[in-house]
């Protein structure tokens, strides 16, 4: 577009410099005034041109920023038993994750953009069941372009302790490739349908680079909490919550609901909520 608009521009410039030219027989005092446009209209566009260097350069300057927000130093890790998020040298404790499974369903991209204006992160365990169509694959960009973490849950969300090893891998593997070819980025962690992870699992995680992890705690799917007010309600004042808490959320109307009140809860109780960047993977 840019250089169309220049192309333009140019062949505008010209054509009046030719049409000034025209106008002078060719003695010499014509013959300056008509060098003096071109020269101006030459200034012009070096000007031009290094306004658009300029731009160009923020903009690198800004994909290289974003990289190293990508790239940010990992001040935590998950406790691969109690699933607690911990920080690895002096980084604060006092810090929970967000995590939102069964991504992305129905409420999914708009809980993103909630907790986009609200500058928080978060991971999206996502379904591979949930990743069929076009109109699908566009939340899923979407939901990472907000700047979330995506998480493997799994192509169907089957109990993999019921699966035989070689239906365990595919489950994951499976659907590491599908969220690779949308994104393009393979996901650095991985969550087992009901939280049950096997010994094959556990290997295949492991093989693919992954780092499994449960939750500590979440309210969502228990009949007297499907209703924003009394989700938000436990959510913040559980007695599970403590540093580090792990909190397990859905892609559900009343999470979507309750999701603005939980994180300025959690904020008004003294947790800052951990950036998934910032969280060691393996
Ligand atoms: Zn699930």
């Amino acid at each position: 577009m840019r250089m169309v608009i220049r192309l333009l521009v140019s062949v505008c410039m010209m054509c009046f410099v030719i049409m000034v030219g025209c106008q002078y027989d060719a003695s010499q005092g014509e013959i300056e005034q008509v060098s003096q446009y071109a020269e101006k209209w030459k200034e012009e566009e070096r000007e031009k041109e290094q306004s658009l260097d300029k731009e160009e350069h923020y903009e690198k300057h800004s994909l290289e920023t974003e990289e190293i927000e990508n790239n940010a130093e990992k001040q935590y890790m998950i406790n691969q038993t109690n699933w607690l998020v911990e920080p690895i040298g002096d980084a604060s404790d006092q810090v929970v994750l967000l995590t939102i499974d069964d991504a992305p369903e129905q409420y999914s991209v708009k809980m993103a953009e909630i907790l986009k204006e609200l500058n928080v992160g978060a991971i999206f365990f996502v379904n591979g069941h949930f990743l069929q169509t076009e109109e699908d694959r566009e939340k899923l960009r979407k939901i990472h372009e907000l700047g979330f973490e995506i998480g493997n849950h799994t192509m169907t969300h089957p109990n993999l302790s019921q699966l035989s090893p070689e239906e365990q891998k595919n489950e994951i593997v499976e659907l590491n490739l599908l969220i690779e070819e949308i994104i393009n980025e393979r996901p650095r962690f991985f969550r087992a349908p009901y939280g049950v992870n096997t010994d094959t699992s556990n290997q295949v995680v492991e093989d693919e680079g992954m780092q499994a992890m449960n939750w500590t705690y979440g309210y969502d799917w228990e009949k007297e909490y499907q209703e924003a007010d009394s989700l938000a309600e436990i959510m913040v004042h559980s007695p599970l919550l403590t540093k580090g808490a792990n909190l397990l959320m859905h892609d559900r109307k009343w999470t979507k609901e309750a999701l603005a009140k939980i994180v300025l809860g959690l904020k008004e109780q003294g947790y800052d909520i951990v950036h998934p960047n910032m969280i060691k993977s393996r």
